[in-house]
């Protein structure tokens, strides 16, 4: 009876948890409800086909990844590789480790034609400003950090397993915290100037602005960098990233070379929302709250889809790795809507303390943001608010 509903009831509990989580970290001031826009008020209808085209292709080049990688996964579950089996028993921690590595670089190899192909067509639109070559710099370089951080999970999984048994996902939780936190506090320092190049902004209009906009903002910015994302991308976006030493707003180079001062004023005083509204430590307080349920699914469903391999031997770690594979993406479209929300917030502080005038640059269509056409309306809705203000 117990050994039926606990997997069951896990993942229920994981996503209803997540969910949970949303609730009570959502922030409180979403800012006025967005004027409904029609797209076509605002937009040519060339530019809606050519944005819808380029959106589906990418969404089933999105759904055919995550289906060569379950496919990939499931084969290495049903059918362990003849090395799992000769050394694994004999140095389990480190074949641990060589197996998520492995699966890891052999996951980036089996969707290598999909991503190559969404880049092309990023490139048919004007996106992509970078060589085949450097691309492929850029996908070598992530494979390698990706193994590496893999392979240590994958050795600390199997020590856990050893030494804790069924209940290996509590001391796994706590690992799956101080490596968030640790990996936010790093990135920003250690990880992202291995694909760009950070500049302190130096003096001038831009810099003033920032601190200006900091001040009335009543937030301690940390530093500003500009990135050469040009490097990479036509497209114009900031970011904040980091936490205490590491905290910064990053600039992307292309929005201070092809947007007004007034329109970067308005990016960057959305990115101060992000600061003002404790954001990156909110993220870290959502991940806090939901690991302990999303390992305890990932242990149950893990073991489940394992079969008959040993518990604690590195055979039985594909079957792991499948298990976060299935559970991640279900407690992501749940986290999705925090992060819907709490980019509202973000857009209207920056409406609040920046001029409400909605600047005409076009966002990138995410997930994890209110649509373009919500952001407007979110922009309509405070130039009207104002000016009913006076
Ligand atoms: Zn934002």
């Amino acid at each position: 009876m117990r050994r039926t509903l606990g997997l069951p009831i896990a993942l229920v509990a994981a996503v209803v948890v997540a969910e949970a989580a949303v609730l009570l970290l959502r922030p409180r001031d979403l800012g006025p409800e967005p004027v409904p826009l029609e797209a076509r008020a605002y937009f040519s209808s060339a530019q809606l086909e050519r944005a819808q085209d380029f959106r589906t292709g990418q969404l089933w080049l999105f759904g055919a990844s995550l289906l060569i990688e379950a496919g990939v996964l499931i084969l290495v579950v049903r059918k362990a590789p003849p090395p799992l089996r000769s050394v694994g028993p004999r140095h389990p921690v480190l074949a641990g480790a060589a197996v998520t590595a492995a699966i890891s670089v052999a996951l980036g190899l089996a969707t290598l034609p999909v991503s190559a192909v969404a880049r092309e067509r990023a490139k048919d639109v004007g996106l992509v400003t970078q060589s085949w070559l450097g691309w492929a710099g850029d996908v070598a370089k992530s494979q390698a950090i990706g193994a590496v951080l893999w392979g240590a999970g994958g050795a600390l999984l199997i020590v856990g397993m050893r030494r804790f048994g069924r209940r290996w996902w509590i001391p796994g939780t706590v690992v799956v915290i101080v490596f968030g936190v640790a990996i936010t506090y790093a990135s920003p320092i250690v990880l992202d100037p291995l694909f760009n190049k950070f500049t302190v902004l130096s003096e001038g209009r831009t810099r003033s602005d920032v601190l200006e906009l900091a001040r009335r903002a009543k937030v301690n910015v940390g530093k500003v960098y500009e990135v050469d994302a040009s490097r990479r991308t036509t497209a114009s976006n900031a970011y904040v990233t980091g936490i205490g030493h590491s905290k910064r707003v990053v600039i992307y180079d292309n929005l201070l070379k092809d947007f007004t001062p007034g329109e970067v004023r308005f990016v960057v005083a959305h990115e101060l929302g992000h600061v003002r509204h404790r954001d990156v430590p909110r993220g870290l307080l959502y991940l806090a709250l939901v690991a302990p349920f999303g390992m305890f699914a990932v242990a149950r469903l893990g073991e489940r889809l394992a079969g008959d391999e040993e518990p604690g031997s590195p055979a039985a770690l594909p079957a792991m790795l499948l298990a976060i594979a299935l559970i991640a993406p279900a407690i992501t479209v749940v986290s999705n809507q925090l992060s819907r929300q709490v980019e509202r917030s973000a857009e209207a502080f920056g409406l609040e303390i920046s001029d409400p005038d909605p600047p005409g640059w076009v966002s990138f269509l995410l997930g994890t943001h209110p649509t373009t056409m919500q952001r407007i309306g979110q922009a309509e809705a405070a130039a009207k608010a104002s000016s009913r203000d006076g």
